[in-house]
């Protein structure tokens, strides 16, 4: 049981953050002991879906989903944490939770569309509303970044309003950098092309344009190469930033200069017996996904049963193999899953497998699942009802 007095709270766990390994790891821990869910947003966001909830109004209500039913014993605070320390959390009310174990899980702040900018969810639907409207008179787009978010944005354009004009502006030598392969980066490119997205590599813009992000404003800008872009509105589609700002005492040692924290392969901080960290802030080798951050809940769940029992030998977490699912709108897009026959079943492998030959698709064989298998996995759904389920709001 949780307990207060004035302005002070204890609790067996405090964890801080509610987004996707937040939510994963409170509801493993509720399971079997005291926790307190510190979150500033007064419902969930389910950023996954946040670029289709921006082209879609129906989509739009399916990104914010209630934490109500989540927690059956603990406590879900709306509060934001504003400093963390070994033994307990400080928040932005004043009030303080000493904890005898904490959990960050507070992920990375991202430009709006691909994360709402504000705590309250019917101020953030009122900006995608808003900023959807903007979009639909606009004839021309400008997104800068050929990452992920990027490439995604404007293929949930380009399926909303086929007639637009989209023009992908990077500095770096290919789209979606990292440990992908050439045949990946190559499959979307294609799609790209038919769809008419026009994407430039190499070069940037001379400076910032006039007009703010995600507003109506026709412009024109020059590129470093001196092209000269005309647009109707822009988005900027790179600059996540992970939040651990909070950070107070030996807890800040474990803080790199990029913002993630160093974790050993038990979940802990760096140097510390107490606390544990997951998700995007954690300086893992690999990708920084929704999906990662879920998979470090149990262990860390796990490991806390075991120091509460006594102590003992703690669960190690082994990150999973690379891969990304990479919608182009909902039938569009590629998936990189080199290792994707080890995540399914046989008979599944068998039966993917037969599709593929049947329909002469050669993707499959370099490890990549093409626009229709793209499209099963995540495009279609984006994955809404398992995080409905999660937070059991289905
Ligand atoms: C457009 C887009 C699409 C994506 N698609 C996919 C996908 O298809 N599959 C996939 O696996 N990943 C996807 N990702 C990545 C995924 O969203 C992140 O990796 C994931 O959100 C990380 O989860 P997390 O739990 O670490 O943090 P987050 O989900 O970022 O949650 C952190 C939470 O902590 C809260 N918080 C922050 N600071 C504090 C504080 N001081 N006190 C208390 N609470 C705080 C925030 O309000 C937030 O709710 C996508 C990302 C974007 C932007």
């Amino acid at each position: 049981m949780t307990h207060q007095k004035g302005n002070l709270m204890r609790t067996t766990v405090a964890v801080v953050g509610g987004g996707y390994g937040g939510i994963a790891v409170a509801k493993e821990l509720d399971a079997f002991t005291d926790v307190v869910l510190i979150e500033p947003r007064d419902t969930f966001v389910h950023n996954v879906a946040a670029l289709r909830g921006l082209t879609d109004p129906q989509w739009t209500d399916h990104l914010f989903l209630p934490y109500d039913r989540l927690l059956t014993r603990g406590t879900v605070l709306r509060d934001l944490a504003v400093r963390v320390d070994a033994a307990s959390v400080t928040l932005r009310s004043g009030t303080r939770i000493d904890a005898g174990h904490i959990v960050l899980a507070t992920g990375s702040a991202y430009p709006f569309p691909a994360k709402a900018d504000t705590e309250d969810s019917a101020a953030a639907k009122s900006r995608y509303h808003h900023t959807r409207q903007a979009l639909a008179q606009a004839g021309r787009v400008l997104l800068l970044g050929a990452g992920p978010v990027g490439l995604e944005l404007a293929g949930e354009i380009k399926a909303a309003w086929p007639d637009t004009s989209i023009t992908i502006v990077d500095p770096g030598p290919e789209i979606v950098s990292g440990g992908y392969s050439g045949a990946f980066r190559a499959e979307l490119r294609r799609q790209l092309d038919a769809m008419g997205i026009r994407v430039i590599l190499g070069t940037r813009l001379r400076e910032q344009p006039p007009t703010a992000a995600g507003t109506a404003g026709t412009f024109t800008a020059t590129l470093q190469s001196g092209e000269r872009l005309t647009a109707d509105i822009w988005f900027r589609c790179f600059g996540g930033a992970p939040a651990t700002g909070y950070l107070a005492g030996d807890l800040t040692t474990a803080r790199r200069p990029d913002g993630r924290l160093t974790v050993t392969a038990d979940l802990r901080l760096a140097g510390q017996q107490r606390v544990f960290a997951l998700g995007d802030i954690t300086a893992i080798e690999e990708p920084k996904q929704a999906g990662t951050a879920v998979a470090h809940a149990p262990v860390i769940a796990a490991n806390i049963r075991t120091l509460l029992d006594g102590g003992g030998p703690l669960t190690a977490y082994r990150p999973g193999p690379p891969g990304i699912v990479l919608p182009l709108g909902p039938h569009g897009g590629a998936t990189y899953a080199p290792n994707w026959e080890e995540q399914v079943d046989p008979a599944t492998a068998a039966h993917i497998r037969q599709h593929a030959k049947e329909r002469g698709d050669t993707l499959l064989a370099q490890g990549i699942l093409g626009a229709e298998l793209t499209s099963q996995l995540k495009g279609e759904h984006l994955n809404v009802g398992e995080y409905a389920a999660l937070l059991n709001a289905a």
